[in-house]
């Protein structure tokens, strides 16, 4: 059977051939790899920000705990440098977090999530271990094994690909092992907490890829979905539904780009009797032969083919001139000609041929009111006696623009 990447639809399947290609290296194909880094923004704004705000909650308890334990108040004159070490680290920590969360917050748009993570996760790290190896080394009591919760924090959703929170997760490891080196004497090193650190970073490491391998999977049928709800299965163009999305975002950039929009509507002509001549099967086989050649002809980023039904396409033909406009119609009525589909029973033509109604969008025009003016011109088409074009005589204010 004929399938319609046959015909070379380059949009189709691109998620399901993407599917089929593997995910194993948590890289997709770049137009895909950048839809996915926009929707892992988008999703991971809100769950970073959380995190975001719980960190800087316990770090203000953290705060307030380092001041009572130090009896701040009683010794104020008489802090040690490294009490006021963990307190600076502190602070420090605590002005690092409050900027990410406002930068964050402010910029919705930019893709700022994934460096404020590492920055925010690199400062708690840095401030977790100064505060351990300085309470450590001054006899109090510290809770080494938090360091492990920072490795872990690399992992987690915070808008960050696997191979970033790999380096971050390495990052936090060798800035504690370096810190410790730096702080603590020899014998305080502690070789099981280096270690568990590492285990953890392994650990982490595989939950982590195990996490992305299935978002991404997930993101990928989506898509799947998403393409198969707006494209026609037969012809693979895009279907009535996609089309009404598209034509009002189409209909806004040729008003920002002051260009005009064309709206070419085409019909099959005495497909009936190409069907009850050939039959059905052929009958499709025809159907995707001029699909596939709508779609090489709307070859442009934002031209669109699409089947409306049965046997009638749109074409929207984006910064398309009036003058311009009869002539592409007509160009697109001898290509389907040029196809040479055998109709023996048609009146007009020994192969088969379209009709066509053609409209430029008027000014605040809705893509419904353009779509009937195209349809009436394309029954005149019809009633001119079919193989032809019909298009509005355009005066040059008949623009988008
Ligand atoms: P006209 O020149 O006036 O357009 O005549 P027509 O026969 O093309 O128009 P009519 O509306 O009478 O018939 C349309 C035909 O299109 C009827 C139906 O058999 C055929 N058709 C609609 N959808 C499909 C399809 O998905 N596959 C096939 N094979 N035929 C279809
Ligand atoms: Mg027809
Ligand atoms: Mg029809």
């Amino acid at each position: 059977m004929t399938s319609p990447s046959q015909f070379g639809y380059s949009r189709v399947g691109r998620y399901v051939q993407q599917l089929d290609a593997g995910i194993g290296w948590l890289r997709f194909d770049d137009d895909i790899e950048r839809e996915y880094a926009l929707q892992v923004d988008r999703d991971q704004r809100r769950p970073a920000m959380i995190s975001g705000v719980f960190s800087l909650a316990f770090m203000i308890l953290f705060a307030i705990s380092d001041c009572a334990r130090l009896s701040l108040v009683e010794r104020f004159p008489d802090l040690t440098v490294d009490m006021w070490g963990i307190l600076a680290s502190r602070l420090v920590t605590i002005l690092v977090l409050l900027g990410c969360l406002y930068i964050c917050y402010r910029q919705q748009m930019a893709s700022r999530v994934a460096p404020l993570s590492v920055v925010a996760v690199l400062t708690l790290a840095a401030c977790g271990a100064v505060a351990v190896c300085l309470y450590k080394r001054n006899g109090l009591g510290h809770a080494e094994f938090a360091q492990l919760l920072f490795v872990m924090g690399a992992f987690a959703p915070l808008g960050l690909r696997f191979r970033h929170s790999i380096v971050l997760a390495a990052g936090v490891v060798a800035m504690t092992f370096a810190l410790r080196y730096w702080l603590l004497p020899m014998d305080m090193h502690g070789q099981q907490f280096n270690a568990m650190l590492l285990l953890m970073l392994i650990f982490s490491a595989v939950g982590g890829y195990l996490r992305e391998r299935a978002y991404r999977e997930q993101f990928l049928l989506r898509g799947i979905l998403k393409e198969q709800a707006s494209r026609d299965p037969l012809t693979g163009l895009a279907n009535r539904r996609d089309l009404d999305e598209q034509l009002e975002m189409i209909r806004l950039q040729a008003r920002r780009e002051k260009v005009s929009v064309g709206l070419l509507l085409l019909d099959i002509d005495f497909f009936k009797r190409y069907n009850d001549r050939y039959g059905h099967q052929a009958g499709d086989l025809a159907l995707r032969r001029v699909a596939a050649c709508l779609d090489a002809f709307a070859r442009r980023p934002l031209d669109m083919a699409c089947r409306m039904g049965g046997e009638e396409f749109a074409l929207v033909l984006y910064d398309c001139g009036g003058a311009s406009l009869k002539d592409r119609a007509d160009e697109l009525c001898a290509e389907v000609r040029a196809l040479r589909i055998e109709h023996a029973k048609s009146d007009i033509c020994a192969f088969v041929t379209i009709s066509i109604g053609g409209v430029l969008f008027l000014p605040q025009e809705t893509a419904w009111a353009a779509l009937d003016r195209a349809d009436q011109l394309l029954y005149e088409a019809k009633r001119e006696g079919r193989n032809r074009t019909s298009v509005e005589r355009l005066s040059p204010t008949a623009a988008v623009a």
